[in-house]
């Protein structure tokens, strides 16, 4: 199965993009994560990629193309997977559809993400990440089970510099200028389910794994 999750940021596309990679078996290609880790790890496209990131706006498009191409070239994908993340543009989608196609490959489904935009903001403005492993929690709905550290992996928890408020008004900026188009993208490419994401974790999944059922076997 070859999945894109779309949709704004703070939708959740990641959790949900982690369950269904265990529940699947599939490879989980999240651009964000892999920033992350560049950045981290302070390679040059760490270094290059980190003043877009802090400010919100979108790293541009050579450079996670570039990311992508490489993942989709190993072989732990050959099974599938779920991109979290990318496509966030019409070229990055141009792209991936070049690139599957060389492979003989092609999406089985694209799930896009809706939730209120009000949510979105609560959602992001409240989150606390792990740098370390990329967990997430939130200070009012999903806690870590000791203040200020990762369940996972026992690190301190961070608010991301793009969850505080003025990156997060331009990520949604940048959403509806740079990504929104993209429903319609693979929606006129008969790829598009639509699912409401505004409840609780479990039932997101719930209803997702409803929405992709069919794909499974495929
Ligand atoms: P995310 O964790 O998916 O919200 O991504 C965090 C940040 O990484 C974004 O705000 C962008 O700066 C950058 N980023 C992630 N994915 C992409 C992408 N597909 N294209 C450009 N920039 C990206």
């Amino acid at each position: 199965m070859r999945v894109v999750f779309l949709g704004a940021p703070g939708v959740g596309k990641g959790t949900q993009a982690d369950r269904i990679a265990a529940q699947y078996r599939l490879a989980k290609i999240s651009t964000g994560d892999l920033l992350r880790e560049a950045v981290r790890a302070r390679t040059l496209l760490g270094l290059e990629a980190k003043s877009y990131m802090d400010q919100g706006k979108l790293v541009p498009d050579a450079v996670v193309i570039g990311l992508v191409r490489e993942k989709l070239a190993d072989p732990s994908c050959a099974a599938g997977f779920v991109l979290d993340g990318f496509p966030r543009t019409a070229p990055q989608a141009e792209d991936l559809g070049t690139v599957l196609m060389s492979k003989a490959m092609a999406l089985d489904r694209v799930v896009n993400f809706q939730v209120p935009r009000e949510d979105v903001v609560r959602r992001l403005s409240g989150r606390r990440s792990c740098l370390k492993c990329q967990a997430t929690f939130h200070v009012g709905f999903a806690k870590p089970k000791a203040d200020g550290i990762c369940d996972r992996c026992g690190e301190l928890l961070v608010q991301r510099s793009d969850d505080q408020r003025e990156a997060i008004e331009t990520r949604l900026k940048v959403y509806d200028e740079q990504t929104a188009s993209l429903v319609r993208y693979y929606d006129e490419r008969q790829l598009l389910s639509s699912l409401d994401a505004s409840g609780s974790v479990d039932e997101v999944f719930q209803h997702l794994s409803r929405v992709l059922t069919p794909y499974q076997m495929r």
